[in-house]
């Protein structure tokens, strides 16, 4: 039998009505033949509230403890949308990601998936159940529960596709991949088709409707992934090989960003802090006598108390944390002139915002700037070089 991996976020599954259309959903997919094995994320903000109530317990809270709290959240949903099958009439079975086999890296809330034993999955669809795994979680070797960073159920989809030779369908609340985040940019439109790595340059850039390390997974495997809207049509994105004549394939924003400088000489501690810390540096720059660094905060839950550490530890530094975003535009061939570059430049020029930095790669041209010019730049830049 075919099988298919299925993964519904968050927004699909945010009430008990809408977790029943997803119940209804893959009944169908079982009724029509299929194999099924569904990937769930926490209940709408169930993991923002949940880390919201940890800060209020701890302004710190220890990594190890936030990640049996936030894992709580896909375990709901894990159950209950196997208690709708069950009614339905489709025997369902739901598995934690440590039942599952999700072997990770004990970096706890940004755990990488090192392999997946996926046994008991296969012995429950081989008994003609539905298997509904908790996405976004693990077991490390030292058998701690990890979670594998914000928005990492996309990442357990994935790595379920790979482990059962099974296709890969991710589910959310728009129709794939737009050229840039719809709710943003009004005219921005769907994709049909992206390379792994446009999507891992959109998702790495912040377009979070799939996750930068589910895809860099997927293209290790050559997984292809179907991005479709979970109450919509059969419209779809679909992320796989192969390149793309030169194009620029979407604008894509970022916020709660930090930006990091000191001394270049202390290079080497600082980045020892932040990996004690799970901080992951997204660039580094080390021109002359200062070097400077930035963060994404997404992760980095103690942020004040690694800010403080720093503070003490490397004389000199200076951090920035409050509104710092990034706009990038990303595409195939994108940095071979300067065009893209310039407008980058211009249009926050005209908007009255410097750039803090500016990087670029062969597929994307980012700028760090004030948070607060994010969305008009996007507008800008999306009306001038996608249309
Ligand atoms: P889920 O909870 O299903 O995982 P997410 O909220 O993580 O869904 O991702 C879907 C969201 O991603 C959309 O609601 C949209 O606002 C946002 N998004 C950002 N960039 C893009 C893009 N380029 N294309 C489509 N959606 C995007
Ligand atoms: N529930 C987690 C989050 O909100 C994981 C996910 O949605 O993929 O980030
Ligand atoms: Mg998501």
């Amino acid at each position: 039998m075919p099988v298919v991996v299925q993964k519904y976020g968050g927004s699909s599954v945010g009430t008990v009505e809408k977790m029943r259309k997803v119940a209804e959903k893959v009944a169908a997919a079982r009724r029509a033949g299929k194999d099924v094995c569904v990937v769930v994320s926490a209940m709408g903000d169930t993991t923002d509230d949940l880390l919201a109530l940890a800060k209020q317990i701890s302004p710190a809270p220890a990594r190890r403890e936030l990640d049996m709290l936030l894992s709580a959240g896909e375990r709901i949903s894990m159950a209950l949308l196997s208690m709708a099958l069950n009614d339905l009439g489709v025997p369902a079975i739901s598995f934690t990601g440590s039942q599952s086999g999700i072997i990770t890296t004990d970096s706890h809330s940004a755990a990488r998936i090192l392999e997946v034993r996926a046994f008991r999955v296969q012995e429950e669809l081989a008994k003609g159940k539905v298997v509904i795994v908790a996405g976004y979680q693990g077991v490390s070797t030292r058998k701690e529960v990890t979670t594998l960073g914000r928005g990492g159920s996309d990442t357990t989809a994935v790595a379920l596709a790979a482990a059962l030779g099974a296709d890969c369908e991710i589910y959310s609340d728009v129709a794939g991949v737009f050229t840039a985040d719809p709710r943003v940019v009004p005219s921005a439109a769907r994709l049909d088709a992206l390379s792994y790595e446009e999507m891992q340059e959109l998702a790495a850039a912040g377009a979070k409707v799939l996750n930068a390390q589910a895809v860099e997974f997927a293209k290790e495997r050559g997984i292809a992934i179907h991005a479709r809207s979970t109450f919509g049509g059969p419209e779809e994105t679909v992320v796989k090989g192969g390149a793309h004549p030169e194009r620029i394939a979407g604008v894509a924003v970022q916020k709660g960003l930090a930006l990091l400088g000191f001394p270049a000489a202390r290079l080497g501690d600082v980045l020892g802090i932040l990996e004690r810390h799970g901080a992951v540096a997204l660039e580094i720059a080390a021109p002359g006598e200062r070097a400077g660094v930035a963060l994404d905060l997404e992760n980095v839950h103690d942020w004040p108390v690694l800010r403080a550490q720093l503070a003490a530890e490397v004389p000199g530094l200076a951090a920035e944390d409050e509104a710092i975003g990034a706009v990038s535009v990303v595409g195939t061939g994108i940095s071979a002139g300067h065009r893209v570059l310039r407008a980058v430049a211009a249009t926050l020029a005209e908007l009255g915002a410097r750039p803090r930095a500016l990087f670029t790669s062969p597929l994307r041209v980012t700028a760090y700037c004030d948070a607060a010019v994010l969305k008009d730049a996007a507008r800008r830049l999306h009306e001038q070089l996608v249309g």
